[in-house]
């Protein structure tokens, strides 16, 4: 799987804002209408766990910085003194209880949202929601639709459907006045569509595994290969790419033990029971199976700058929606 920049483009999507699949943008995701038709095509790029857990985490993030204006567009000078003070707030807490340093500005690009802090974050949900002042119960919800996807075993769509449509009611009851982000809304919306079209459990399908593979390319590109020439200095990263992807060859390797966390009871019932049960090989787990406890831990952090940047600019002040509104 791809993450969300990768879908736009390749489906001519011009706006983050707008569902690549069903082609609603922000305003509508709130109604919940059911999408007419979808785009059958876009299915085949599955769900992208990995970003899905960063943007879940940033959406409530943003919901709870305009909480005491209940608003989603801060635009007097007043409302965003307001905003600020209260991410300010929250920033001060997570570091103070969490050591998390959450949504702060890294030199040269993004913030330092990244796939730990997002995972520390539903880690923990009494200590998440006492901090952020989102309701709890919202966050268990959205946790246990995260821990389903990424769990690589088979799912029961017609569950998955009712639980995500609970948890789509849930959050326009508490927070209607803020849309949900296209994320939300299509794992909510489209997740059970997705997860038939898949050809393996959804899980499987992770873009973890591609993205882990940035930090080898970094290696092979400065220890195994020749500097004197592109086309060989490229030619060389690909023969250790293939190498070490080799079924046979990554076999032989010697594996760590990791430990796993047991799924959840909630997470277990989405479950399709008597699916023959895939074991999780000692490979799977390598490949980000089961993140908690890779060693990757900080593979994703490059590739997701600039699209936070990018969903972050066009949600915050607004304009960009509105001009989209106009042209519909
Ligand atoms: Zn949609």
């Amino acid at each position: 799987m791809v993450d969300g920049k990768v879908c736009n483009a390749a489906t001519d999507t011009a706006s983050t804002m707008r569902c690549f699949i069903c082609g609603q943008t922000s305003k509508d995701f709130n109604k919940l209408i059911q999408p007419k038709e979808i785009n059958v095509e876009s299915l085949k790029f599955g769900l992208s766990i990995l970003h899905a857990r960063i943007r879940f985490f940033e959406s409530l993030l943003h919901v709870a910085y305009k909480l005491p204006l209940k608003k989603w567009q801060a635009r007097s000078p007043e409302d965003k003194k307001v905003v600020k003070e209260t991410k300010e707030k929250i920033q001060r807490n997570f570091k103070d209880e969490m050591g998390l340093l959450v949504d702060i500005p890294k030199a040269g690009f993004g913030n330092t949202n990244d796939g730990n802090t997002s995972r520390r974050f539903f880690a923990n949900p009494e200590c998440s929601s006492r901090i952020i002042g989102i309701n709890l119960d919202l966050i268990v919800k959205f946790k246990i639709i995260l821990e389903v996807i990424s769990s690589g075993y088979c799912i029961d769509p017609v569950k998955f459907d009712t639980f995500a449509l609970e948890t789509a009611k849930m959050y326009i009851d508490l927070y209607g006045w803020h849309p949900m982000t296209p994320t939300i809304h299509k794992v909510l919306v489209h997740g059970a569509a997705l997860i038939t079209h898949a050809i393996l459990p959804i899980g499987q399908l992770s873009e973890e595994a591609s993205e882990a593979r940035n930090k080898h390319y970094g290696q092979y590109r400065l220890h195994f290969a020749r500097k004197f020439s592109r086309v060989d200095c490229n030619r060389d990263i690909l023969h250790m790419l293939l190498l070490s992807s080799d079924p046979y060859i990554s076999n032989c390797r010697q594996r760590q033990h990791k430990k796993t966390e047991p799924f959840s009871k909630e997470a277990v019932n989405l479950m399709i029971a008597n699916a023959p049960p895939i074991p999780p090989t000692e490979d799977d787990r390598d490949s980000g199976r089961n993140m908690e406890d890779t060693e990757e831990g900080d593979y994703e952090e490059d590739n997701d700058k600039e699209y936070d940047d990018e969903e972050e600019d066009e949600y915050d002040d607004g304009e960009n929606d509105d001009k989209q509104y106009n042209s519909n």
